[in-house]
């Protein structure tokens, strides 16, 4: 679904990425595990377009994407959920929703994708008319993806999703990635979280200072022994 071949990226000074190699197949759940700086943001803008000096192959169901303009490339069947959730703080929840439907605005069917994430997200029904600055972070998370849900992708990129939230709600986090999982959404979730990223996904890389130095599946990279060190704290 997803293929992305030797692809490097810098802002100017050195490369942040070095030809990066990694595939999402349909259906899958695929975690990049690394530290602070690895490039696992700018990995996910190379996707979205946001990175013009980028290089290399990236394929979309055989799309190809690099030169693309970012703009048009949720409409191509990708949501991204930015780290630091960017929700529109003086819009309601509502609003935020209905701006992820606006590459969409043809659409007949907004009110079953509202009700659909408001299934996915009982809070944000309860909140819908709270503006989305004054929720809390775990909300503002649920906004951030429900707004890019209603963009209906294929695949979803999801940043950090777990950044700065108290454990339980990583937990109700890790329960909606698996549902939308289940919905038939593949998943790319980049986590500095590495035992929420391997309890969800079903293979991940490790990247470091721009490569990828290790792929498997969860369980093999939860064996690793560089890996327990390294990102679970063993
Ligand atoms: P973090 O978890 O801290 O966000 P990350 O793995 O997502 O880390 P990136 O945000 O992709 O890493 O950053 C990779 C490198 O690129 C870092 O050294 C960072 O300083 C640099 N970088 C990121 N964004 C920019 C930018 N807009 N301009 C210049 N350098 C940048």
């Amino acid at each position: 679904m997803l293929e992305i071949r030797d692809l490097s990226a810098a802002y100017g000074g050195p490369d942040v990425l070095s030809s990066v190699s990694l595939e999402v197949k349909a259906g899958e759940t695929v975690a990049v595990l690394g530290a602070n700086t690895a490039g696992k943001t700018t990995l996910l803008r190379a996707i979205s377009g946001l990175i013009p000096r980028a290089r290399g192959h990236i394929a979309f169901e055989g799309t190809a994407l690099m030169g693309r303009p970012a703009h048009t490339i949720p409409a191509l069947g990708i949501g991204h959920v930015p780290e630091g959730r960017h929700v529109f703080p003086r819009m309601t929840t509502l609003d935020n929703l209905m701006m992820g439907a606006f590459f969409h605005r043809g659409a007949r069917d907004i009110t079953q994708r509202i009700e659909r994430v408001f299934a996915l997200f009982p809070r944000l029904k309860e909140r819908q008319g709270q503006m989305a600055g004054s929720m809390s972070g775990g909300e503002q998370q649920m906004v951030s993806i429900g707004r890019a849900l209603m963009g209906q992708p294929k695949l979803l990129l999801l940043d950090e999703p777990s950044h700065g939230l108290a454990p339980i709600v990583v937990d109700e986090l890790h329960a909606a990635i698996g549902a939308i999982n289940r919905q038939g959404v593949s998943v790319l979730l980049v986590e500095q979280n590495a035992m929420l990223a391997l309890s969800v996904a079903h293979r991940g890389y490790v990247l470091e200072a721009g490569h990828v130095v290790l792929a498997g599946t969860s369980r093999q990279l939860a064996a690793d022994p560089g890996v327990k060190r390294a990102y679970l704290g063993v």
